[in-house]
């Protein structure tokens, strides 16, 4: 891929390097946020003109807003391939959509989680009971599948795509696997959905979250599209204005889900960005992004794999498929050591550390963490090339040397 997929905002931005001079910024980070598309900028530029509160203003500019949010429900409806009577809940980011199910679980109901999930697929759930990952895919399937049978559990909740190595779940297996033992199935789909299409009704998965702003749009707005009957009856996340049909001084008569769970002033401009975001992604010819993506992915492994001392870390050797987020180590020098002389001496964005996903970590054997490259429909081969040149350069010349960034600059 010499060209980005599509236009992204900030793509090759002067950044300073250690020694003052500047380079074009090499953007591998897109798995924690990725840049917005020039698209998505030109929307919110076309509807902030029309800036007004949803729902409850009579005047035009507001009327724009409440049909710009409400169409953006829609999109977000056709983009993932809900049903009809899904219910799709707006809310800050995937973090907020787990939280929100966490608390529509009914008589707080036990949920099923693998030990490789990010902390926000983790931690919101009252109760639940945490499988261990096996050495392989197959293994680790059996291992949920002997745990759903074992004793009920309401949910079971999985990652679409690691944030650490990019393997994905297989999620019609998964969600047979839920369903044959009365569970109902959700999907983080925070790594998933920027790189792959999901249909629900397809897939038969129950419940998905997911981030705008991992999916070429700004900080802020996320989702939550799923059944609507536990939506429905649970109380609201949020209590206030716009979640209610009728309040009297000492009642409430709570709407139905979305509205229920939507009370506040929402994030307009950060849900038409999203939507902007989906309807973009979405008119990509089929299998184009996907193909984008997995030639940078191999380019990436393949030259990392070509420096020696580098690893490569996934987690099964089985498991068939990948996004474009690939966790490795350079032998001798420390992940935050790495990323900073990637920053400094060469201008490259990656990420360090345990990505919000401890257990994981521990269990790659990196309880320190690791380093994460991550790429996108705005990622070059250059971007890609210029990271592993700088990895050889390291082990080249690095020998010994640790990097530490002090006041803001990297010092050897
Ligand atoms: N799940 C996964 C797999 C993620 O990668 C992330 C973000 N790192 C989250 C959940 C949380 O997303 P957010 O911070 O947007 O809530």
């Amino acid at each position: 891929p010499a060209a980005p997929l599509l236009p992204v905002i900030g793509a090759g931005t002067p950044v300073p390097l250690v020694t003052g001079e500047r380079r074009p910024y090499a953007n591998l980070d897109y798995a924690a946020s990725a840049p917005p598309l020039r698209a998505v900028a030109d929307h919110v530029d076309e509807i902030l003109p029309y800036y007004a509160s949803v729902h409850r203003g009579a005047g035009y500019a507001s009327q724009v807003s409440t049909r710009v949010y409400e169409g953006a429900r829609e999109t977000v409806r056709r983009f993932v391939g809900a049903r009809g009577d899904d219910a799709v809940v707006f809310t800050r980011h995937t973090t907020d959509s787990l939280n929100l199910l966490a608390r529509c679980l009914p008589d707080d109901g036990e949920v099923v989680v693998l030990d490789i999930e990010h902390h926000a697929d983790l931690l919101p759930w009252r109760s639940h009971r945490v499988v261990e990952a096996a050495a392989t895919l197959e293994r680790t399937l059996s291992r949920l599948e002997t745990e759903l049978a074992r004793r009920p559990a309401a949910l079971l909740a999985v990652t679409g795509a690691s944030n650490v190595t990019g393997e994905q779940l297989p999620l019609g297996l998964l969600t047979r696997i839920a369903h044959r033992n009365g569970a109902r199935i959700v999907v983080d789909g925070a790594q998933l959905v920027p790189h792959r299409r999901i249909d629900l009704v397809a897939s038969q998965v129950d419940y998905l979250a997911f981030s705008g702003h991992k999916l070429y749009a700004p900080w802020g707005a996320g989702v939550l599209v799923g059944r609507s009957d536990w939506l429905d009856e649970a109380e609201p996340y949020l209590a206030g204005g716009g979640a209610v049909r009728e309040v009297a001084v000492d009642r409430v008569a709570w709407a139905a889900a979305p509205a229920r769970h939507e009370a506040g002033s929402p994030n307009v401009l950060g849900v038409a960005a999203l939507a902007r975001a989906c309807q973009v992604l979405a008119a990509l010819p089929e299998g184009c992004l996907e193909a984008h993506e997995d030639a940078l992915r191999r380019r990436l492994v393949g030259g990392l794999l070509r420096v020696p001392g580098v690893e490569v870390h996934r987690l099964w050797p089985d498991s068939a498929s990948a996004v474009g987020v690939v966790a490795f180590d350079v032998a001798g020098h420390d992940p935050g050591a790495v990323a900073a002389y990637l920053s400094a001496e060469h201008g490259v964005g990656v990420r360090d550390g345990r990505f919000c996903a401890h257990p994981l970590a521990a269990r790659l054997g990196r309880p320190e963490g690791t380093v994460r490259a991550s790429v996108g429909a705005g990622t070059t081969a250059a971007d890609v090339d210029r990271l592993v040149a700088a990895v050889e350069g390291l082990v080249r010349d690095g020998a010994g040397w640790t990097y530490s960034v002090v006041d803001g600059r990297c010092e050897p």
